[in-house]
């Protein structure tokens, strides 16, 4: 599809986990900066999880069905389980002209880099590694086993730096400045050129070949 100023924006967030990304992002969506594309997972819901809100919590059965059938945009295994994006949903919400953000690991992040050019990826990070296991382990919502399989995961996540076009630090208590920086990389990016020709429309008669340069 062509891009168009009444496409909405596609952003692919990720942070290995214990970077404050879901704090972070939790901010932007109760603003109203973007509409959250709900994933399915394997996953047991957590404690406070609600079903069709947070995730759309599926067997494995019903996951490798929906794969089947091309209803993924994108899908990864992530500490035995599986997690994705309903393509169909994120197609609509972008068609409705709105700014949809995806909250996905890196392999599925560069499975939407590929298939959308136009998406926008950021990558949160702590401020090192040292911060990343305090954080993790302080939510102690995961087993010990559990801890070690994330911050592995995070460790190979970060040989995949360079594909995202942009990078936020996530300080400590620093959530509105992290936010606040996602914001300006969207005003800028609702800026672009080639997502606004109908500016440029105002400026050529369509007789006097505006397209020529
Ligand atoms: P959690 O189990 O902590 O909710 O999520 C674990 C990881 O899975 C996080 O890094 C999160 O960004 C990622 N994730 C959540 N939904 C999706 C999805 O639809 N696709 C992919 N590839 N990763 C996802």
């Amino acid at each position: 599809m062509s891009l168009n100023k009444k496409r909405g924006l596609l952003f692919i967030i990720s942070g290995p986990a214990g970077s404050g990304k879901t704090t972070i992002i939790n901010k932007l969506l109760d603003t109203g900066d973007f509409v959250f594309s709900v994933s399915a997972t394997t996953r047991e819901p957590r404690p406070g999880e609600v079903d069709g809100v947070d995730y759309f919590f599926v067997t494995k059965e019903n996951f490798k069905d929906r794969i089947r059938r091309g209803e993924m945009l994108e899908y990864a295994q992530y500490v035995d389980n599986y997690y994705g994006t309903p393509r169909r949903a994120v197609e609509d919400l972008l068609n409705e002209g709105k700014d949809v953000l995806l909250d996905i690991e890196v392999q599925g992040a560069l499975q939407v880099m590929q298939q959308m050019k136009e998406a926008v990826s950021v990558l949160i990070l702590p401020p090192n590694s040292k911060e990343l296991e305090k954080r993790l382990r302080s939510r102690g919502t995961e087993s010990e086993s559990v801890i070690k399989a994330r911050l592995e995961r995070a460790h190979l996540e970060f040989k995949y730096f360079l594909k995202y076009k942009y990078v936020v630090i996530s300080k400590d208590n620093c959530v509105d400045e992290a936010a606040d920086e996602i914001r300006a990389i969207k005003k800028a990016e609702s800026l672009r050129s080639n997502i606004n020709t109908d500016i440029r429309d105002n400026f050529f008669d369509s007789n006097q070949g505006g397209n020529n340069i």
